[in-house]
């Protein structure tokens, strides 16, 4: 009777059967977060220190899986020391999201089969629920494991172990560190509530966002088609993997917030992981493809604005034109850049410092023209822009 009334709460029509292992072990932490960890502050309370090592151990557990399952692992960004996959394994084993290999496979399948509900694992097609929680909790085919895709990851031996060993790292890392800190700290109970529990379930919630909120709210800035957004509050919740819409359009760019204002803490590890020789070869988008790139949807979706417009046609003429001479002016900035950059590096004789000097006039000039060029465009945008598109 009542695994019937919890079948109902779960199901309406027929859905494949629950995995109760998944239900036990994600549902367990939220209740006790939800009710010890706040009865205790309010009768024992938690000090300072254990708030330092929460935000210690929280953010070790997320950086783990941002900077290590997902930006390392899933998609390559860049090489790792094997110290610092050590460390990530651990972290990951920690934030309890499953071991890496199958982690990493999801993913893979998560960004080649974006939005199809059959084959993307957490696709937000699905609903909110569904892409945060929800397709854990179901053996849905979308979510069976298959590794064809890690053959690469299955070739690191720290990640082959840490899946053979998962379960009493899992163990040794959500009880034992807890314990260890409260054994040192004499206060067992408060540091397994607040380093274990709470830390665990807002470490879990925090990245589901990611699957779940990053999907639906926020701008399609590089790829108008995929329900993928940058949303910079998002962002600060799952240590800089809110600008998601970027993210899905280049994959294998170390970096998910671009700018330097961007709120990316994971690009700032890994760029300081290089610092410290523990992190190499981070691959990184150009600057010239990602603008082109912003640029091309920001036309397409001022085409669709202009329909809207009247004199349609001849809007359409101005926006093309002034498009173009915008890629036009972008390219020969570029090629400029380059020749610049190239000159700078070789610029060690004095004859050809003349020619240093004009190649540095040129850019300058291609420039000015270029940010002509750009504000010229951002003022049409925001005239044919100012029409809203009509819903479907
Ligand atoms: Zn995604
Ligand atoms: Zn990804």
């Amino acid at each position: 009777m009542m695994l019937q009334k919890l079948r109902s709460l779960f199901s309406s029509h027929p859905q494949p059967p629950l995995r109760w292992l998944n239900l036990a072990v994600l549902c367990l932490p939220v209740a006790v977060a939800a009710t010890l960890v706040p009865w205790f502050g309010f009768t024992h309370g938690y000090d300072a220190v254990e708030w330092l090592w929460f935000l210690v151990l929280i953010s070790f557990c997320e950086m783990s899986i941002t900077a290590g399952y997902h930006r390392l692992w899933s998609h390559s960004a860049y090489k790792a020391h094997p110290l610092l996959r050590l460390a990530f394994a651990l972290g990951g084993a920690f934030a309890l999201q499953n071991n890496c290999l199958t982690w990493a496979s999801d993913h893979r399948r998560h960004h080649l089969h974006a939005d199809d509900n059959e084959k993307d694992p957490y696709s937000a097609g699905l609903g909110f629920w569904y892409a945060h929680f929800g397709w854990m909790l179901r053996d849905y085919p979308a979510t069976r494991e298959d590794l064809g895709n890690v053959k690469d990851l299955l070739k690191d031996p720290i990640l082959v172990w840490q899946r053979r060993y998962y379960l009493p790292l899992l163990l040794a890392m959500n009880i034992g560190v807890p314990v260890l800190i409260g054994v040192v700290h004499h206060d067992i109970a408060g540091c397994l509530l607040l380093l274990g529990f709470l830390r665990l379930v807002l470490s879990q919630q925090f990245t589901y966002l990611i699957n779940s909120a990053a999907h639906l709210w926020g701008k399609r800035t590089y790829d108008s088609n995929q329900t993928a957004r940058d949303n910079w509050f998002i962002a600060l919740f799952t240590y800089g993997e809110g600008y998601h819409n970027y993210h899905h359009t280049f994959a294998w760019d170390y970096r998910n917030g671009i700018r330097w204002y961007h709120y990316d803490p994971t690009k700032w590890l890994i760029k300081l992981m290089q610092w410290c020789r523990l992190a190499s070869d981070l691959r990184q988008c150009s600057s010239y493809r990602i603008e082109m790139t912003r640029v091309a949807v920001q036309f397409r979706t001022a085409l669709q604005h202009c329909e809207q417009l009247s004199e349609a046609s001849r809007w359409r003429e101005r926006l093309e034109g002034e498009y173009n001479q915008l890629v036009n002016s972008l390219e020969q900035w570029t090629e400029a850049q380059q020749a610049w950059y190239q000159a700078k590096s070789q610029a060690f004789s004095n004859e050809l410092q003349h020619d240093i000097a004009l190649i540095r006039h040129r850019y300058r000039q291609l420039k000015q023209d270029m940010q002509q060029k750009r504000a010229a465009w951002q003022q049409l945008l925001a005239h044919v822009g100012t029409v809203p598109l009509q819903s479907a």
